[in-house]
């Protein structure tokens, strides 16, 4: 697929209550972290655009073209949408390679996600009961059906842009609901190409806007707006807590998918190389710029030195380089302020006494010199207690710890504000699982890590979010229930004694 057919879908102007123009903000770019070079400028939208976004999202899910379409029919705009992403897979891939830097391997597979939750929402809605009949009486019958909420903002973060995106879009559109979207500063493009989809897929104006610009001001006027009826919002622990602030003070639901320090737990009866393989497919693919990264390390001691030298030398020979490149396991991250981010949490671990096993640096390579690139690191021999043991590092950086048994492990890895995922790698699964119940985690895998059905619901425990994205839930979220009861008695109602 040539460069030019991924051109073709970076947008000049933006989608703003069904129509597309130039925002009324300032100029923002797109940068390639690779090389630092500009993908796109576009203007960014302001509160007046806001304004209008969300006003005409209020008109239109109200409206019968959308709301009282049959379920069916909503489902075919999601499986066309689904179909038109297939047949971008490759440009739409490129796209967010170019705004985030994430190797081509990964950006094919969030496109795939996209297409692969469109379509999920889109059966989900269809077979979902409008109408869940419940026990009668002589007196009454009583049912109760789902109905949409309203204007939902959505708030979504750079790192997966076009699978999180639409992992919001998907569900909202199927329940009935208007969409006003503010995609990541960083990476503006996947959303913007993702409404062009939804527009020749047949959704009707003014359900999907998408409004780039600064969280600070786009994004809270959105959230803030008396007419948005939920914020579903993924990123950072401190912006959802202040986002849910917000939703407090107007009493509006909120979903959080937000940051997390995920343990990957090696137990001595593990497949040693099978564990290796998984772990470092945990905390380096994506650079370590996920929220699920496994990022805390808890090697069984009898088996500790083994692991971290097999691990090493796997983590040593992964390729990094320029993430249009096949190949590649590690792009640039997403911009030199998050590199320096990352180094500075490598200083402060080694300033509390942590050791530099491996990387802890920019890679070497003269010819990665203009990009954001970090080398995977490891880190042993810190406290638990330790800022890099504690704190979202969002980079390649393991934090390896080793244990003795299993209750100074549950105790240590449930020591976290966060709780999003953790991993355990174990031949014995009774044990395993008797660990995974034990684990305050909205995800657990066990011999395997990082892998997703969109079936399954998926969210955090703690600090790391509130409410379930994907599966059945992630339909309901985006739901409200009234309860309907019918009066079958003929008689005039009497007082109770
Ligand atoms: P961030 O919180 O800085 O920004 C996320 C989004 O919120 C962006 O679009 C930003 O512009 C917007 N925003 C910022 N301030 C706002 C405000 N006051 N009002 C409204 N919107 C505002 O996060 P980030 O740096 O873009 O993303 C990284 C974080 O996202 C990490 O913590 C990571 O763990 C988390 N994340 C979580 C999940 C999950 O599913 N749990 C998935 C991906 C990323």
């Amino acid at each position: 697929m040539s460069r030019s057919t991924m051109r073709s879908l970076i947008e000049q102007h933006i989608p703003i209550g069904g129509q597309w123009r130039q925002g009324g903000g300032a100029l923002m770019r797109s940068v390639f972290p690779a090389d630092q070079s500009i993908n796109a400028e576009l203007h960014a939208a302001d509160l007046d655009d806001v304004e209008q976004a969300v006003a005409v999202a209020d008109r239109s899910w109200r409206a019968p073209a959308w709301r009282d379409l049959p379920a069916h029919h909503r489902a075919r705009v999601l499986y066309r949408v689904a179909d038109l992403i297939d047949a971008q897979r490759e440009p739409l891939a490129r796209l967010q390679t170019r705004d985030n830097g994430k190797p081509l391997g990964e950006t094919r597979a969030l496109v795939d996600s996209a297409a692969a939750t469109a379509r999920y929402f889109g059966a989900v809605c269809e077979t979902l009961d409008g109408v869940l009949p419940i026990p009668r009486s002589a007196e009454f019958m009583t049912f109760s059906s789902h109905e949409p909420i309203g204007v939902i903002a959505a708030i979504t973060p750079w790192n997966s842009p076009i699978a999180s995106e639409m992992q919001k879009i998907a569900p909202a559109l199927a329940a009935g609901n208007a969409v006003v979207l503010k995609p990541a500063e960083a990476t503006p493009l996947a959303a913007l190409a993702l409404a062009r989809l939804f527009e020749q897929a047949g959704l009707p104006p003014g359900l999907l806007s998408v409004l780039p610009g600064r969280g600070s001001l786009i994004g809270e006027a959105i959230a803030r707006h008396p007419l948005v009826r939920k914020i579903s919002f993924t990123g950072g622990t401190r912006t959802g807590r202040h986002l849910a602030h917000v939703a407090a003070d107007k009493l509006i639901p909120t979903s959080l998918e937000l940051g997390g320090k995920s343990p990957t737990i090696v137990l001595d009866d593990a497949d040693i190389e099978l564990a290796v393989q998984g772990v470092v497919y945990g905390i380096y693919s994506s650079a370590g710029q996920a929220c699920i990264a496994g990022s805390r390390l808890f090697v069984q001691r009898a088996c500790y030195d083994h692991f971290i030298q097999r691990l090493q030398q796997v983590a040593c020979a992964l390729r990094i380089g320029h993430p249009e490149q096949e190949g590649i396991h590690l792009g640039p991250l997403i911009n030199h302020a998050h590199r320096d981010s990352v180094a500075t949490y490598v200083a402060s671990a080694l300033a509390e006494g942590g050791q530099l096993r491996f990387g802890g640096a920019a890679p070497a390579d003269a010819a990665l010199a203009a990009g954001s690139y970090y080398q995977p690191t490891l880190i042993e021999g810190l406290s638990p207690q330790a800022r890099a043991c504690r704190e979202e590092i969002f980079g390649p950086v393991l934090i390896a710890l080793p244990f003795d048994d299993e209750e100074a492990l549950v105790a240590q890895a449930n020591d976290s504000v966060y709780g999003l995922a953790a991993g355990i790698w174990s031949r014995d699964y009774r044990r395993a699982l008797r660990l995974a119940a034990r684990l305050e985690a909205g995800t657990v895998w066990i011999n395997t890590y990082k892998k997703f059905s969109i079936s399954t619901p998926f969210g955090g425990f703690k600090e790391s979010g509130l409410g379930r994205e994907k599966g059945r839930e992630g339909l309901l979220a985006y739901m409200q229930q009234k309860s309907i009861y019918l009066g079958l008695d003929a008689t005039p109602m009497g007082w109770s004694q």
